[in-house]
């Protein structure tokens, strides 16, 4: 047995289970990945021992000269990867690179737009019982009802009614690129900092496959466990006159000592965005989601009720609409657990069910892309989808779905060195 094993069996197993509840299902959550092997061993390393307070060169702490050399690759990687002026690389989470980053530029009592949580947003973008809605003044803008998109007119408007401090763009749940160059010229219209949250396109922008906030952002922010596809951890990118505030709003701001190992874990997996296969994974990534969108636009499952939240999409993700469905949000994700394919429910904008139901899912492929999936397999995937939801299966359906889910799981091993042993 492993050292874990040995010492934490309770833990071990556990870990064992999930590593197989990751081989064995598919895992279509649109904010997840599989970090590489290599990554998870810089993270699993001796460096999550070490105390850095400070940045490369000027620690608070002896004996800094080895993750000084890390997290220096770290930054040049991410600010090459990206074209950025100045970069971050020690929020320990996506929230914490936005709170940081705030923090930086805000005082409390600011105002600041964003697009609501209900529509897509992220909690950190303003939600009411987070430290956004709590510290700031929250203006929230919208999608329009008619086509699901962000309404630009109405962000001009409350930009020039509020003259908010700062303008956020980003989502967690949208299916559309965002126009960088319009949130910029209404920012300068009424003199606010531009920050995108790029935490789930990210990915996508450093293969050159969704236009890149950095030229028209002040700031950017993101997580590096989504589309980037390593460890999960956040990072700040700026303009190069704001990287003394950024550097001090995250340490001594927000944070203590940097988590050093993840910081290593993150390095590498920059030097993998940076390959020519991630992006070729990009480009099945997004090919899987328009697949999925045009399988559950076809008419045997659009008689059922279900739709596709602006009728397709243009990122790593498909937002289905239950709104006119007896399905519910709750309903589609327990139908989909059932055969394993593992998926969230998501509240859609202008719902009319409770959040906790939603007549929402949304569905990515990041997960799958970097399992090797391509066309032949997301089509497979889409079609299995489209069987779940149209109509409840019975007993016999059900397993012969699921058939389909381990076929196409064993076709992909996930972590073949992993045994259960080995992990745990
Ligand atoms: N920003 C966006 C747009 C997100 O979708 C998320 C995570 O879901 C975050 C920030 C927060 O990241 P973390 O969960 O690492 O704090």
């Amino acid at each position: 047995t492993s050292p874990l094993g040995a010492l934490d069996p309770e833990v071990a197993a556990a870990v064992g289970a999930e590593l197989h509840r990751q081989q064995s299902t598919l895992e279509m959550i649109a904010s997840e990945n599989f970090a590489p092997a290599a990554v998870m061993e810089a993270q699993g390393s001796v460096l999550t021992n070490k105390y850095a307070e400070g940045y490369p060169g000027r620690r608070y702490y002896g004996g800094c000269e080895h993750v000084d050399v890390v997290e220096q690759i770290a930054i040049d990687r991410i600010k090459e990867l990206f074209g950025a002026e100045a970069a971050n690389v020690q929020p320990h989470s996506g929230a914490q690179a936005n709170a940081a980053a705030m923090f930086a530029l805000l005082k409390p009592g600011d105002t600041i737009l964003g697009l609501d949580l209900a529509h897509g947003g992220h909690l950190t973008h303003g939600m009411r019982i987070n430290f956004s809605g709590k510290l700031y003044n929250v203006v929230p803008y919208h999608v329009s009802k008619d086509d699901m998109r962000i309404d630009m007119d109405e962000v001009a408007r409350l930009a020039r009614e509020h003259r908010p401090k700062m303008i956020v763009a980003g989502w967690s749940a949208y299916p559309r690129q965002l126009d960088f160059a319009a949130f910029r010229r209404i920012a300068d219209e009424v003199g606010a900092y531009l920050m995108v949250d790029m935490a789930h396109f990210a990915g996508l922008v450093a293969a050159g496959l969704h236009p890149s906030p950095v030229p028209y952002a002040d700031v950017v922010t993101t997580t590096t466990h989504k589309t980037l596809g390593g460890p999960r951890g956040g990072v700040i990118l700026s303009k190069a006159e704001l990287a003394k505030k950024i550097n001090s709003a995250v340490f001594p701001g927000q944070q203590g000592g940097p988590l050093e190992h993840v910081i290593a874990a993150k390095a590498v997996a920059f030097k993998v965005a940076a390959s020519e296969e991630f992006k070729e994974r990009q480009r099945r990534t997004l090919e899987g989601a328009r697949i999925l969108a045009g399988r559950l636009l076809a008419d045997d499952v659009a008689e059922t009720g279900v739709s596709v939240l602006t009728g397709g999409t243009e990122v790593h993700l498909v937002l289905v609409d239950l709104r006119a469905s007896t399905l519910d949000g709750q309903q589609g994700e327990d139908r989909l657990h059932r055969i394993g394919i593992t998926v969230n429910r998501n509240a859609v904008p202008f719902d009319p069910r409770p959040p906790m139901v939603s007549s929402g899912l949304r569905i990515g492929t990041p997960a799958l892309a970097t399992r090797g999936f391509g066309t032949e397999e997301f089509r497979e995937v889409a079609d299995i989808i489209a069987q779940t939801l149209k109509d409840e299966p019975d007993e016999e359906r059900a397993t012969a779905l699921r058939a389909r889910v381990t076929a196409l799981t064993d076709k992909f091993p996930l972590y073949p060195a992993l045994t259960a042993g080995a992990n745990g």
